[in-house]
């Protein structure tokens, strides 16, 4: 990116983690103009994590040639308790930076007003700004990696609790004589579910003489099972992986009921290396827990879905904090020269009614408020079933830019994006919501952003 008047409002994000540290400069928009990320640096004192984190700032300025004149703030984030107030990191348990007096070094250095926070709240925020949860006026993220943290949204804002520590849900206790923690607790959420927790688990089998492919793919000594390695394991079908990362699926599930029962959250957004690497195979289990809840009312509930901006979220979710900081409002979507959308008043099995008008195929209505019939033969050709929504469709359903994606997948829930589609969604960073026709409807009619929609008529 070169220099021009447009630069004048970029944002910067840093994520600082364990492992590493992530700055991007991002439009006012929440496009993302660049990345650069390096490791963290072990073992060295919280002045110098700063000075890394400083460095790759710097960095990014230079490789892009942007002069620091241009930013207007930073947000950073970092995995532990912060004092916003008072600009500085309290404690972070799993690395070096408590008590560090991290914004007024940054302020100086880089002239811009800079607003820390906690990294899985500021995850929380990315994907309500920009992601899963977009559009809802409550959200819960649960971030599952190496530990497992949550952030709450309540009325579009962060609940940040008396003392900044709402939302650790890693540390509610889901069995009171489990696993001990590493906040000292025993059976936390954390202790059972995380990545952590998960390899834990492996490595205790192993020992009493289960067998598993991970000794392949991690070493003998299992030093470090990564997220990858565990979705390697299990699309072979490991037999002890799929057992443990299922048992931890379920306890997520449990978890989730218990969120809903709290906070009932119009959205639950599950996120995190665990969930990115196996999210395909552990999204159904959390989904079946969940539905099968027994407590009367309780069904039909909150979506349940996944993170869309893996890494980013962070980054993301640390600007628009960084842009309250400097008084503006970037969650409040613009109601900026939307088209008018039809109204879909009704649907029964066969039919859905659009504007008074009764259809009885397949329909999708585009950004721009079109109504278009779907070409189910050319799917039918392509896939053997009309249930799969490809790259293609994908292409054409979302021609004008739509924010969001949302599919009435059927009376019983028959119809789903292909690995491809999905990926093609992901990569034009555009949300994705699929439901059930009659609650997808509703939804349709609900959101007030720049939004698509496809029909399934179950005949
Ligand atoms: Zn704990």
């Amino acid at each position: 990116m070169k220099k021009g008047k447009n630069n004048k409002k970029l944002y910067m994000g840093v994520d600082v983690g364990g492992t590493k540290i992530l700055a991007a400069l991002v439009k006012q928009s929440g496009a993302v103009a660049a990345r650069k990320r390096r490791p963290t640096p072990r073992d060295v004192s919280p002045e110098a994590v700063l000075l890394a984190i400083m460095e790759v700032m710097d960095e990014l300025l230079a490789e892009e040639e942007i002069d620091k004149k241009s930013l207007r703030a930073v947000g950073m984030a970092v995995p532990g308790v912060v004092d916003p107030e008072e600009g500085k990191i309290v404690v972070t348990p799993n690395m070096n930076l408590s008590g560090l007096e991290a914004v007024s070094h940054i302020r100086e250095r880089f002239d811009a007003p800079v607003v820390l926070g906690n990294d899985v709240n500021f995850g929380t925020q990315g994907e309500r700004w920009l992601g899963a949860a977009r559009f809802a006026s409550s959200a819960v993220g649960i971030f599952v990696g190496t530990g497992i943290g949550g952030g709450i949204i309540e009325d579009g804002r962060l609940v940040r609790g008396s003392r900044e520590a709402a939302g650790e849900i890693g540390h509610i206790v889901m069995s009171i004589d489990g696993p001990v923690c590493g906040c000292g607790n025993r059976g936390c959420l954390e202790a059972l579910a995380s990545r952590s927790a998960i390899e834990r688990e492996i490595r205790q089998a192993i020992a009493k003489g289960r067998k598993s492919i991970l000794t392949r793919i991690a070493g003998k000594d299992l030093e470090i099972i990564r997220s990858r390695m565990l979705n390697q394991a299990l699309q072979q079908g490991d037999k002890l992986v799929t057992e443990v990362v299922r048992g931890a699926a379920q306890m997520l599930g449990y978890a989730c009921l218990t969120v809903r029962r709290l906070l009932d959250p119009e959205v639950i957004v599950l996120g995190g290396g665990v969930i990115e690497a196996c999210g395909d195979f552990m999204m159904p289990i959390i989904e079946q827990v969940v539905s099968t809840d027994a407590l009367p009312g309780a069904r039909g509930g909150g979506r349940i879905v996944r993170s869309v901006l893996g890494d980013d979220a962070v980054v993301l979710g640390a600007v628009a904090a960084a842009q309250e900081h400097i008084g503006r409002q970037p969650m409040q979507v613009a109601a900026k020269s939307l088209p008018k959308y039809p109204k879909i008043d009704a649907t029964k099995l066969g039919e859905v009614v659009i504007d008074g008008r009764t259809y009885r195929q397949d329909v999708y209505i585009r950004a721009d408020g079109r109504i278009k019939a779907r070409n189910k033969t050319g799917v039918q050709k392509r896939y053997g079933t009309s249930h799969e929504i490809g790259p293609e469709e994908v292409k054409k359903i979302c021609k004008k830019n739509p924010e969001i994606l949302i599919i009435g997948t059927g009376q019983k829930g028959m119809a789903g994006f292909t690995a491809e589609g999905q990926e093609m969604l992901r990569r034009k960073g555009i949300a994705c919501l699929s439901l059930p026709t009659p609650q997808a409807i509703r939804e349709y009619n609900r959101i007030k952003g720049r939004k698509a929609m496809l029909i399934h008529v179950t005949r």
